[in-house]
């Protein structure tokens, strides 16, 4: 069986000396310790704890911080590179990157000065995992019609409710959890927690069995006269709503790496695969339709960094608003769209061994689907992209 190696296909122009340098770290760590662990953590659906350890002592969580907090401070695009290394070899690892920056977002972008010292630096030396709340049995898509509530007294926040499908659930030390302080207010009643794991009347429910990203947790979360200290609101009563926008915003592209991650490493597997390969007294990599297929994945994969770095960029340069929602939003549906579709060509390509788990690329292809999933379902950045571009071209009308 031919190894897992690291990509080869090199993508340096435009790119910082700083974000080339933290490409090869994340490259050499994921070939020396993440590539060898994947098909194992895949196996046992285990949260790899030594990955975590690993993230940490090499400072890969650091990659989402301001160096005030402890960070690296080398912003989003190198952030979604790390990102995408690791998914080229592994989707849980990849994940716990991602998801270490969309719990830390909410603190990042509302918290008080008190509430960025107390967690942030925890969060950035890996000390602390993070977890990102806001979906409910009840409530996914149309997460407004959430049921949690937050109550005041006294000094303290009680919430009441559940959310389901959390990431790092059970192994998150800090969750950011949305509930309804005003029920009646629609989304304008939603305001975002700090809860702490060990906040009384919070616990952890059933783990999910998944397709892919099978070592992530993702669990049930109930809050039964949760109490967290009133200082533990992030911004103010009813910001809440905004707030999840806001961060889905900067964190959708961290899912648009992961997916290119998968697209790129299945595709770079299959590649070498048919340089070795024989069949018909030849590599089938001399198959011109089988080299057209390559050729289409490339471009596919190509296409989506493009996309995908852009809007790293403009996070990291402060686009106005709208537009980066709407590339966001572009840069998950394009890159996880096409991740499947390159994933499944890559299983295609590989034949009856692309189908059975000795090889990677169907472990890849499991891991890509729930891309197209999670952070908003592709349906609703169809719904997002849309509304935005009529709303532009209404105004045009209108002028
Ligand atoms: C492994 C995993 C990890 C997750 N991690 C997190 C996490 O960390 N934090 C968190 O808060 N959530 C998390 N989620 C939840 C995830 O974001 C939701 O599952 C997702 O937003 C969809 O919600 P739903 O599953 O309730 O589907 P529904 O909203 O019930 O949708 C079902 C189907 O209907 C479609 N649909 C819904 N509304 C419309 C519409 N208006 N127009 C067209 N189609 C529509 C959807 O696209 C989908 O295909 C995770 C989920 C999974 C599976």
């Amino acid at each position: 069986m031919a190894t897992m190696e690291q990509s080869r296909s090199e993508y340096t122009y435009g790119l910082t000396e700083d974000q080339l340098a933290i490409r090869e770290h994340v490259r050499e760590v994921t070939r020396r310790y993440i590539e060898p662990r994947a098909a194992e953590i895949d196996e046992r659906a285990e949260f790899p704890q030594d990955i975590r350890e690993l993230l940490a002592e090499k400072d890969i969580f650091a990659l989402p911080f301001r160096e005030e907090h402890g960070g690296t401070g080398t912003g989003t695009t190198a952030l979604l590179i790390a990102i995408e290394e690791m998914a080229k070899a592994c989707g849980t690892s990849a994940l716990m990157l991602a998801v270490q920056e969309l719990g830390a977002l909410p603190i990042k972008l509302a918290g008080t000065e008190a509430q960025q010292q107390q967690y942030l630096p925890r969060l950035a030396s890996g000390e602390w995992l993070a977890a990102y709340g806001l979906t409910e049995p009840e409530s996914g898509s149309d997460s407004a019609s959430m049921r949690t509530t937050a109550r005041l007294e006294g000094d303290e926040w009680v919430l009441n409710g559940s959310k389901r499908f959390i990431t790092n659930g059970g192994v998150a030390d800090v969750y950011v959890i949305f509930a309804k302080t005003d029920p009646d207010a629609g989304h304008r009643g939603i305001s975002a927690f700090i809860v702490e794991a060990t906040a009384p009347g919070f616990s952890v429910g059933k783990l999910e069995h998944k397709m892919g990203i099978r070592g992530s947790t993702t669990a049930e979360l109930h809050f039964d006269d949760c109490r967290v200290p009133a200082d533990a609101i992030l911004g103010e009563p009813g910001s809440g709503f905004p707030l999840a926008m806001q961060v889905l915003d900067r964190s959708r592209p961290g899912i648009a790496a992961q997916a290119l991650g998968h697209a790129q490493g299945a595709l770079d597997y299959a590649g070498r695969y048919l340089l070795q390969r024989e069949q018909f007294g030849k590599p089938l990599a001399r198959q011109q339709g089988l080299q057209f297929m390559l050729a289409d994945m490339q471009v596919k994969c190509t296409a989506g960094r493009e996309l995908l770095y852009k809007v790293g960029w403009m996070i990291d340069t402060g686009a106005p608003r709208e537009e980066l929602t709407s590339y966001s939003a572009m840069a998950k549906l394009f890159c996880s769209d096409m991740a499947m579709e390159v994933t499944t060509d890559a299983v295609q390509l590989l034949g009856g061994y692309g189908y059975v788990s000795e090889y990677p690329v169907e472990r890849l292809m499991r891991d890509t689907k729930i891309t197209q999933i999670y952070e908003g379902t592709n349906q609703v950045q169809r719904i997002v992209i849309s509304r935005l571009l009529l709303a532009e071209l209404e105004r045009s009308l209108e002028a």
